[in-house]
């Protein structure tokens, strides 16, 4: 049988156990998945896109059928290009559903192939988004069980007094 890819798309900035949480189940269920880092024109990145990658590729670098790749254009082109069947996103409180609804749709009709999948997140990492640990972090406080260690210790480099 053909083997099944899903592309995980994402600013990551930076990645959270909420996000990872999503990629390992993910990688249960598909049998290889692309994290693929792409640029949201209206947010201002913390880190760049090969800083994110890398602490990607740290976090996740004990599941073997993840890959990370970062991509500039548009998702639906770069899940063509590379044959995927489907694209994993993770869906926390209401509030992501009408954003997630819209990306979606729109990707539908760029390309009516390409399924979207969601998985709902486990409920300790509902509230929990790259934004707020950044905020946490910026003022010292702890985010030890938030994100990868790699993770809280690049923050801790970036927001170095
Ligand atoms: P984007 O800029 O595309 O929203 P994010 O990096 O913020 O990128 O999120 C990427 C994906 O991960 C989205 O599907 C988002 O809903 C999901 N996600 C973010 N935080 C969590 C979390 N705590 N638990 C589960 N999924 C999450």
């Amino acid at each position: 049988m053909e083997k099944k890819l899903a592309i995980c798309p994402g600013s990551f900035d930076p990645i959270t156990n909420g996000h990872l949480d999503i990629i390992r189940r993910g990688a249960k269920i598909f049998d290889e998945v692309i994290v693929v880092v792409f640029n949201n024109s209206a947010k201002k990145p913390l880190f760049t896109a090969e800083e994110r990658a890398e602490l990607i590729r740290e976090s996740v670098k004990n599941i073997p059928n993840v890959k990370v790749d970062i991509s500039d254009g548009l998702l639906v082109e770069y899940a063509k290009k590379s044959n995927a069947d489907a694209i994993l996103r993770g869906l926390r409180a209401v509030s992501d559903f009408e954003y997630e609804m819209q990306i979606t749709s729109m990707n539908k009709r760029l390309e009516p192939n390409i399924e979207t999948f969601f998985m709902m997140t486990n409920t300790q990492y509902s509230y929990l988004s790259s934004s707020i640990v950044k905020e946490v972090a910026r003022y010292n406080g702890n985010i030890d069980d938030l994100v990868p260690e790699v993770v809280a210790q690049a923050l801790k480099e970036k927001f170095k007094r």
